[in-house]
């Protein structure tokens, strides 16, 4: 296992998994599909452009219109010709003022239209994959993915746009004109043109790749951000300030020696391209200027051929800055792409059954392993019928699969092998939404949402009503604590819970998972964490709700498990004991008995010290 590590480090160090290289895409086929999210808004990228050509047009013949008419009122001595020429000017301003602003408007438009759906699809893209995606990727790097890499998409587009159009004009434009005035000199165009597309375009591969670590390195130092202020209690807690800050600034280091790669990358190119166009330009007046004195070329002819010549320069330039940009956008493109195209190996949306759900779930011969520790089996062959309407609670030392059990139920993961049966339903049939109005969970560490207490309990379940909402509030214990609070259900809970205590936290989370009267509930060690007192109020709520309904419970605590009709030992993945507490209790030699016992000595000895 010791190499894999390795191997995962290595790909950490790239920025870019294993998966993602497998499944990365040819450049055509990159940008097509850029082109593809940006074609929706064609409309105005199409009016923009119309507009930029108007503007450019009346920008040409505004000084020939200018001089021409201002040559006429002072040669004719007309005060009304230069009034009208005066006029007529400001029209023309007029006018190119407003394509030029409108052209920016609608370019605008179209590019943040553009950004704001590749940041929303990008979102949906997110949110559908599977759970082990995001025990992989961190959050704080997704974020930077939707909210920084998104705009250099959009953003970089009207450049290409405008720069492409006036430069493929001046190139076609030119190259014509120079062959006519003399085709041997346009040899050396010829000639020195491939090299520089070359040039270019490993120029632009490089840029490509430094851009993409760019954005690697800005998601990584967001995720330092984002990790640290999720955890500013532990930071505060740990007097780690100067080291977090520390791994902030080592972050925006690594960020700042690419961009620093980057400008060197662009600064040696801009030389050896000069360098090479220079050369071009001495041959040219040399060959030119022999071909002139030989009589072979007019003077004039030289001349024009020149001033083309440099045009043709200078588009090539403008142009590899173009191609360069348009690598830039590429590779920081990369991963928008990637997770927009990316299948999650779990789909939750593969299920369409919809039976009838009484509430009996099996394992049957289940075998799974985390995907991110493939060789570490946690379930062995998992046998085990949780019959409807009864309270069964799983227990056993920690670590041993408890939780992961839930996490199957809940669909986060998908077993190796083997199937997971609701009423005879494999659970990966079954509709999302419908399976999960059924199957309810109180997580061991309950995340709560920043809205208000009304708002959490309503979570998932948006158009229940006030009445349904205070039902499972009473039934919850909710009731007696909320209406204590000056704002009652409408108290913010804020982030992630925060400014609710645990036992609190814990009973809106049990709220929540009632309120959709599930045919089973989880409950994965909700009491554990709390004060004896918060949890004799949880048990009193579970007690309340475990009528009707299959629960599984999972709790360390005697008092919790006792009365369950059936008890679990979960032991290395397996289920080495099941029966009633009383059954279970006759195995000296079990498990059960063991943590019973354990629980029950330093009991004694509290109670003697009261
Ligand atoms: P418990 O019985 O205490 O609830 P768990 O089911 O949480 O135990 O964990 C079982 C094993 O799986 C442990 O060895 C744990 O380290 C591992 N594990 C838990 N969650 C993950 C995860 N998301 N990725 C990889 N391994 C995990
Ligand atoms: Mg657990």
């Amino acid at each position: 296992s010791e190499s894999t590590d390795n191997e995962t480090e290595k790909e950490e160090d790239d920025g870019v998994s294993k998966e993602e290289k497998e499944n990365r895409l040819p450049l055509l086929k990159h940008v097509y599909l850029i082109m593809k999210i940006c074609s929706k808004q064609w409309k105005w990228f199409l009016l923009s452009y119309g507009l930029l050509l108007v503007n450019c047009a009346l920008n040409l013949i505004e000084p020939a219109l200018y001089s021409q008419m201002l040559t006429n009122a002072i040669t004719m001595k007309s005060f009304d010709i230069l009034k009208h020429a005066c006029f007529l000017l400001a029209a023309v301003q007029l006018a190119e003022a407003i394509s030029s602003t409108a052209k920016t408007t609608c370019m605008s438009y179209a590019t943040n239209k553009t950004t704001k759906q590749i940041r929303v699809n990008l979102f949906k893209a997110i949110l559908h994959q599977d759970i082990s995606f995001f025990d992989e990727n961190k959050t704080g790097q997704l974020m930077s993915r939707i909210t920084h890499d998104s705009d250099s998409i959009s953003n970089s587009l009207p450049g290409y746009i405008e720069t492409t159009t006036e430069n493929l004009i001046n190139f076609f434009g030119a190259l014509p004109i120079m062959v006519y005035y003399s085709w041997q000199l346009s040899i050396t165009a010829f000639i020195t043109f491939p090299i520089s597309l070359i040039l270019t375009k490993i120029y632009g591969l490089y840029i490509e790749k430094l851009s993409e670590k760019a954005n690697d390195a800005t998601a990584i130092s967001n995720e330092t951000v984002q990790e640290v202020l999720a955890a500013i209690r532990t930071v505060r807690s740990f007097a780690s300030e100067r080291t977090e800050y520390g791994r902030y600034t080592k972050n925006t280091d690594d960020w700042f020696k690419i961009s620093l790669k980057s400008i060197m990358a662009s600064t040696t190119f801009g030389l050896v391209w000069y360098l090479m166009w220079n050369v071009e330009d001495v041959l040219v007046y040399l060959y030119g200027g022999y071909l002139t004195i030989n009589g072979r070329m007019a003077s004039e002819n030289l001349l024009s051929y020149v001033f083309y010549h440099w045009r043709l320069h200078s588009a090539l330039n403008s142009f590899t800055n173009m191609f360069s940009d348009l690598m830039r956008t590429i590779g920081s493109s990369r991963k928008v792409i990637y997770l927009l195209n990316r299948k999650p190996v779990l789909d939750y949306e593969n299920g369409s059954e919809t039976p009838e759900v009484l509430g009996t779930i099996v394992f049957d011969g289940v075998e799974f392993a985390y995907p991110t520790r493939k060789n570490v089996e946690v379930l062995k062959n998992l046998n085990l019928t949780i019959e409807k309407g009864k309270t069964v609670a799983l227990v056993g030392p920690s670590g041993n699969g408890k939780t992961t059990i839930v996490s199957l139920i809940e669909q986060f993961y998908a077993p190796k092998s083997g199937q997971i049966l609701l009423d005879g339903t494999n659970i990966q049939n079954i509709q999302h939404e419908y399976y999960h109005s059924k199957v309810a969970l109180v997580a061991q560490e309950p995340t709560l949402f920043s809205g208000s207490i009304r708002d959490n309990i309503l979570y998932g379940y948006e158009n229940g009503s006030e009445e349904e909402m205070l039902k499972v509030a009473k039934m919850a214990n909710v009731h007696e604590f909320v209406e204590k609070l000056e704002k009652g259900y409408d108290t913010k809970c804020g982030e992630k819970g925060i400014q609710m205590s645990g036992g609190q936290k814990q009973r809106i989370a049990i709220a929540r998972a009632l309120i959709r009267n599930p045919a089973i509930l989880i409950l994965d060690e909700a009491t554990s964490a709390l004060d004896s007192e918060s949890e004799s109020l949880v048990q009193d709520a579970l007690n309340c709700c475990a009528k009707n309904r299959t629960v599984i419970i999972i709790a360390h605590r005697l008092s919790t498990v006792k009365n369950a009709d059936k008890i679990a030992v979960i032991e290395k993945g397996q289920v080495t004991e099941i029966g009633t507490h009383f059954d279970l209790m006759k195995n000296i030699d079990g498990m059960y008995y063991k943590l019973v016992s354990k629980q029950l000595e330093p009991k004694k000895e509290e109670q003697k010290n009261d």
